[in-house]
């Protein structure tokens, strides 16, 4: 048996809810378009399962969070792709691929084809049993990747009020699951074998003020060392962790955030890949070009680093996804994804916004005692990342601007002086960019050879200097 499709969307999570939705505002026709998931429900916005999800009062529940709510945008309920003629095939895995064929073998045994296919398999969550250690499937160690990984972590935290946590890996997913915990009233002790939290983002100083709130709300840091077994009851259930430094601690829950794998299994051999990732073109075309990779699961030319980058966050698995549809419908007029790369995370009344690349020196602003502070990046003489706690609206997306005009610093003292002014100023300067798109479709500015950029980079860095004065002397915590 069979069914056939003109386009076939396989995984159901972020980048496929976005995906869906462009689809349609580009006039995709019903029965047309079919999204294949494992998941027994309609996508939905993944981070709310370490945020709202986890509250211990008001909770988020479907529907309130399918995508896309987390952009402004409509709430696609599964009632939504019906009256849009898109088939959902929920709760079904697809089990092997032939783009030869342009055929999806399911786990039911259907078989679904295609005219094109997006991949948006995203990841899945690195299993203790990778890394030796065996008893992930105890009834209180827990993962979160999905939506029966949150309900499940969510049972085990009502079962253990007033309880021991400890949460393995100091990522964002660690991060955020400890201060959820906290706020649920459970003791947490957080173990990761780097010398600090968020460590493939946060510089030393960056981590140390959350290192410090989070101990301030009671959190635990055991540093420098990793899991090696569990201690069991009688009835299976963890009771304590063991560690390769010698020490035990007790433990209700074990919460375990060491890293995603993409899945890219079905594609191994028949798709070029790369970063462990499909590797894609700037249309986010795989090399078999009736074949588009989006989300966590594509490596792709991330065009203001100038290399090749696969991406583990919601945003690039939003605009990714919009990119894709619109290069598959509207060829003619979409050229080159041209994504500036922003994370985010949220964790009590903590809110940070990162962009671009953390590559270079760092120069560091604002007050870190205080709840509003950042840094930048700046690489062979170009801001090239920014980072920014506790920050409104419009300093966010100033520093986004900022980054993707990608200025030349000359002075990192100056730039320390001026701190979040300067993005500020950047962001305001009409004079060398048009109007920034943060979506990511804005000329960048690069390197600036020619003489009349030479003046206008005198001009912007005059204007900079006299905003960031005005905005110092407005804002004194600067
Ligand atoms: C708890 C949590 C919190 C997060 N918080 C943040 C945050 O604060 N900020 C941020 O930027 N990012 C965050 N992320 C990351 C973000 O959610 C991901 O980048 C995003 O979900 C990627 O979207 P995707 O569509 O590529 O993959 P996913 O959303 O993972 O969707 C993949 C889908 O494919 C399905 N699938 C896979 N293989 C098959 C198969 N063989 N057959 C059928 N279906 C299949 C899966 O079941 C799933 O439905 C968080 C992630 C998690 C897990």
């Amino acid at each position: 048996m069979g069914r056939a499709f003109v386009y076939v969307i396989l995984g159901g999570g972020v980048a496929a809810g976005y995906a869906a939705l462009e689809f349609t505002k580009r006039g995709v026709s019903h029965g047309e378009l079919c999204i294949i998931s494992e998941e027994p429900v309609a996508p939905y916005e993944r981070p709310a399962l370490s945020k709202g999800f986890l509250l211990p009062e008001a909770p988020s529940r479907l529907p309130s969070f399918h995508t896309c709510v987390g952009a402004n945008e409509e709430r696609l309920t599964p009632k939504w792709y019906k009256e849009h003629g898109i088939e959902l095939v929920l709760g079904t895995r697809v089990k092997s691929a032939d783009v030869r064929r342009k055929t999806l073998l399911t786990a039911t045994g259907e078989t679904i084809s295609y005219k094109i296919l997006i991949i948006a398999t995203g990841a899945r969550a690195l299993k203790l049993e990778e890394f030796g250690v065996t008893g992930s499937d105890a009834e209180n160690v827990c993962y979160l990747r999905d939506l029966d990984d949150a309900n499940r972590l969510v049972n085990v935290i009502q079962s253990c009020s007033g309880g021991n946590a400890v949460v393995i890996g100091g990522g964002y997913v660690g991060m955020e699951c400890a201060g959820s915990l906290v706020i649920n009233k459970i003791n947490v002790t957080m173990v990761f074998p780097e010398a600090h939290c968020m460590a493939r983002l946060f510089t030393p100083k960056i981590a140390t003020y959350y290192e410090d709130y989070y101990t301030s709300k009671g959190v635990k840091f055991v540093k420098g060392t990793v899991l090696t077994s569990f201690e069991f009851d009688s009835n299976g259930k963890v009771t304590a962790v063991n560690l390769r430094d010698g020490s035990q601690l007790p433990a209700d829950l074990v919460v375990v955030g060491i890293g995603i794998r993409p899945n890219t299994g079905l594609f191994e051999g028949q798709l070029t890949l790369d970063k462990g990732g499909i590797k894609v073109n700037g249309l986010l075309q795989s090399s078999n070009n009736s074949v588009y990779a989006i989300g966590d699961v594509a490596s792709f030319p991330v065009k203001i680093l100038g290399e090749t980058r696969r991406l583990e966050h919601v945003d690039s698995a939003r605009k990714s996804a919009r990119h894709a549809v619109a290069a598959i419908m509207d060829s003619v007029k979409t050229g080159d994804f041209d994504y500036l790369p922003f994370f985010y995370s949220r964790v009590f009344t903590l809110s940070w916004q990162f962009y671009g690349d953390n590559a270079g020196e760092v120069v560091y602003y604002g007050d870190f005692s205080s709840s509003t502070f950042g840094a930048y990046w700046v690489n062979k003489g170009y801001l090239v990342g920014s980072f920014l706690e506790g920050g409104t609206k419009e300093e966010y997306e100033a520093i986004a601007n900022a980054t993707r005009l990608k200025p030349a610093i000359e002075d990192l003292a100056e730039l320390e002086r001026q701190g979040l002014g300067f993005a500020l100023a950047a962001s305001q300067t009409p004079l060398i960019s048009p109007p920034l798109d943060v979506s990511g479709s804005a000329v960048v500015l690069e390197k600036p050879m020619h003489a009349w950029h030479a003046t206008a980079g005198v001009i912007l860095a005059a204007s900079i200097a006299a905003f960031a004065y005005w905005y110092g002397r407005r804002r004194r915590r600067w």
